[in-house]
C-alpha cells in the first residue's frame, strides 16, 4: 500500500536537501530520509545529517513528530565507473562538453531508482528531492524535462502511483534561503547556514556569513553568491 502523503526525501545533508525536508515536514504526515555513499569527496556532509536531524527534533517538534526512518545505500558502483571530480582527487574544471568534471554520469538517475524502490518497500508514495534547473551547475538529470520522463518510467516499471516533487527545481539560490525563511524563519536559516554542508572539497575549517566551505569551488561560490544575493533581496 503505497501512501499519497507519506515522503521519502533525498537527504545528503547539504543546503538544498535540508531545504527540501523542511518543506516536505510541513508538508506530509510522515516523512522519511535516504543518503547515498558513492565515494564522494565531500562524504563529511553526511556526517551533518544526524546533527541536523537533532537540531529538528530539539528545534522544530511538530515536524520532529513527522520524521521518521533514515537510511542510508551504497551505490559505491559510481565512482568504479568513471574518474570526476566528484569521486577522485582531481582537480574541479569545466570539461569540453560544458559540463564541470563534477558531473556524475547517471547519478541523480540513479539515486531516484534506488529512492523509488525504497519508497516502494516503505509505502511512501512522494520522493522529495533538491534537483535545480535555474542557476546550478548545468547537471542535465537535475532538469525538469528529465524528471518528468524518470516519473513516469518509475510509474510504469513499479505499476504504482508515484511522484516527485522538486520544490527548488525553478529557484534561484537566493530563492532557495528566502524559502528557508518562509518555512521555518531565523531559526532553519541560522541551522542551515551552520550545519548543513555544501563544499565539494569536503572543508570546514573556515566559516564564511555563509556556512563553513573553502570559499573557492564551484559549489562554494554558488552557495556564497545565493547568499549574498538572498541577504540583499531582503
Ligand atoms: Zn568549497
Amino acid at each position: 500500500m503505497i501512501h499519497a502523503h507519506h515522503a521519502l526525501v533525498l537527504f545528503s545533508g547539504g543546503q538544498d536537501s535540508a531545504t527540501c525536508l523542511a518543506w516536505a515536514l510541513s508538508r506530509y504526515a510522515r516523512v522519511e530520509t535516504v543518503a547515498f555513499t558513492y565515494g564522494q569527496r565531500h562524504a563529511v556532509e553526511l556526517e551533518q545529517r544526524p546533527v541536523l536531524f537533532e537540531a529538528v527534533r530539539r528545534q522544530f517538534p511538530q515536524w520532529g513528530e513527522r520524521l521518521h526512518d533514515d537510511h542510508v545505500i551504497d551505490l559505491s558502483y559510481l565512482s568504479a565507473i568513471g574518474e570526476t571530480a566528484m569521486t577522485a582527487d582531481v582537480e574541479i574544471a569545466m570539461g569540453e562538453n560544458g559540463l564541470p568534471n563534477t558531473f556524475v554520469p547517471g547519478r541523480n538517475l540513479a539515486f531516484l531508482t534506488a529512492s523509488a524502490a525504497l519508497a516502494y518497500r516503505r509505502g511512501l508514495g512522494v520522493l522529495v528531492g533538491g534537483m535545480c534547473q535555474t542557476d546550478y551547475s548545468g547537471y542535465p538529470d537535475c532538469r525538469q524535462t528529465t524528471m518528468d520522463a524518470q516519473v513516469a518510467a518509475l510509474q510504469l516499471g513499479l505499476d504504482q502511483p508515484m511522484r516527485i516533487e522538486t520544490p527548488l527545481m525553478h529557484l534561484s539560490k537566493a530563492e532557495s534561503w528566502t524559502l528557508a525563511d518562509q518555512l521555518g524563519g531565523e531559526k532553519l536559516v541560522a541551522l542551515i547556514e551552520e550545519e548543513t554542508h555544501t563544499c565539494y572539497r569536503g572543508d570546514r575549517s573556515q566559516r564564511h556569513p555563509w556556512g563553513y566551505g573553502c570559499g573557492e569551488c564551484p559549489a562554494c561560490e554558488l552557495r556564497a553568491a545565493g547568499h549574498q544575493a538572498w541577504l540583499a533581496s531582503r
